[in-house]
């Protein structure tokens, strides 16, 4: 049967992926909606070519605008924007899988809604899943979604778990712990005294994988390791001390599960975020994805290393965040999203960044996360506190000069 996608955060790098491996497949997949923050052009272009019956952007000019040009060209998607509109896409009747690639806490209201809907979702936002954790994973069991990860990570580590056809079998018996694999990205090797001075665009020139600014900056300072850290301990419900993050520079073994038995098993694949993704569309199928076959032969080596936590100091507060539980991993998430907004324009330096993270995780108290309202309150607070600590690390530090958002 056909399946029938809304993509949330379509004009991203994952959206633009998907829509990629949607193309390929006409027969098995379509798209009921698409969504956008504010790149307009993009998804006018986007809704063209899919013809989806509802387009959401973030505010009304941009909707107004959308509206316009899709009717000047005889197209009929009908256009919404909001909050509102993106969970009404997420929950509709008239798609059956959503996909989450919007980046940050703005995914998570859609991505909780489409778990109640109990749709089957392919999750990219792993800050939906780092904020909200218990109450994400109950509301997927709750309304009998199905959760399939995108993320290459946890993708790889599905692919290498054995089939849960019992779901109240004990889910890992024999696994011993699994091994997420990190490029290290662009600051693995560099002297440890130059990353004050990184650059923003220094910052995103990913060694391996063309990402949106956020997560690129995210590899930078490892923070992306450690939100998958705790992505991984939602997903495949093992403690953290069960995850190991390995770096393995050439992204060629996605990642790697470890069983009692000595036995590793790794999933490898050029490092392309349309396979994980053709994986989820299509799974239990195996469809083409368009990346090109692995050249083991060519690339010759594989190597590892130990992660720097010194280097990486966000690799180590994303693990004490999942240790302290509660809205550690909100606070975490919220802190870490205004620390990376204000390095990408500017305004503190790039060690900054960890700084600020962990100001916010020792001033906010921690306490359990048994409601959504808890985790959207600490999200708050955390921001405003984050706010408040770039400020004065401006203030401190004269002369940086920001740029325009
Ligand atoms: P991106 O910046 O390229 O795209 C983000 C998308 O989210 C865009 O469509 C944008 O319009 C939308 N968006 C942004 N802010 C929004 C808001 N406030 N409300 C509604 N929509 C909003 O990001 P990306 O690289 O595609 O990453 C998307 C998600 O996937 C992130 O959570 C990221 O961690 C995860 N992810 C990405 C990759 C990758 O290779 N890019 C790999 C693994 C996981
Ligand atoms: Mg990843």
């Amino acid at each position: 049967m056909q399946k029938r996608l809304t993509l949330l955060g379509s004009t991203g790098s994952i959206g633009d992926s998907t829509l990629d491996v949607v193309a390929r497949h006409p027969d098995r997949f379509s798209v009921y909606a698409l969504t956008a923050h504010r790149n307009g052009d993009k998804l006018i272009a986007q809704c063209l070519r899919f013809t989806p019956e509802v387009a959401v952007v973030g505010d009304a000019d941009t909707a107004a605008r959308v509206a316009a040009a899709l009717k000047a060209e005889g197209c009929k998607t009908e256009v919404n924007y909001g909050v509102d509109a993106l969970v009404d896409v997420a929950r509709a009747s008239q798609c059956d899988t959503v996909v989450a690639a919007i980046v940050g806490a703005a995914g998570l209201a859609p991505t909780l809604a489409a778990a109640r809907a109990g749709k089957r979702i392919l999750l990219a936002n792993k800050e939906a899943l780092v904020m909200s954790g218990q109450i994400f994973m109950d509301a997927v069991r709750d309304n009998g979604a199905v959760l399939l990860p995108v993320d290459s990570e946890h993708n790889a580590v599905f692919q290498c778990l054995p089939p849960c056809a019992d779901k109240e079998a004990k889910l890992h018996d024999g696994v011993s712990k699994i091994i997420l694999t990190a490029s290290g990205g662009p600051f693995r090797t560099c002297e440890p005294s130059t990353l004050v001075d990184m650059t923003a665009d220094e910052a995103c020139k990913h060694p391996n994988w063309a990402m949106g600014r956020k997560i690129s900056v995210d590899s930078a300072t490892m923070m992306n390791k450690g939100l998958e850290v705790i992505e991984a301990h939602w997903l495949f419900e093992l403690p953290g001390s069960r995850i190991e993050v390995l770096i393995h520079p050439q992204s060629v073994i996605h990642s790697m599960v470890s069983y009692a038995d000595g036995s590793v098993l790794a999933q490898l694949g050029n490092p392309d975020m349309r396979t994980p993704i053709a994986h989820a569309l299509a799974f239990p199928d195996r469809v083409d994805s368009g990346v090109a076959p692995l050249d083991l032969a060519q690339i010759a080596q594989l190597t590892f290393e130990k992660p720097d936590f010194k280097r990486f100091p966000c690799l180590a507060l994303a693990i004490q965040a999942l240790e302290s539980s509660g809205i550690a991993g909100a606070a975490l998430n919220a802190a870490n999203e205004i620390a990376v907004e204000a390095f990408l324009a500017r305004r503190i330096g790039f060690m900054a960044i960890g700084e600020v993270v962990e100001r916010v995780l020792n001033a906010l108290p921690n306490r359990s996360a048994a409601a959504l309202d808890d985790v959207l309150a600490a999200d708050a607070r955390a921001r405003c506190l984050a706010s408040g600590f770039v400020k004065e690390l401006i203030a401190s530090a004269p002369g940086v000069q920001p740029i325009a958002h």
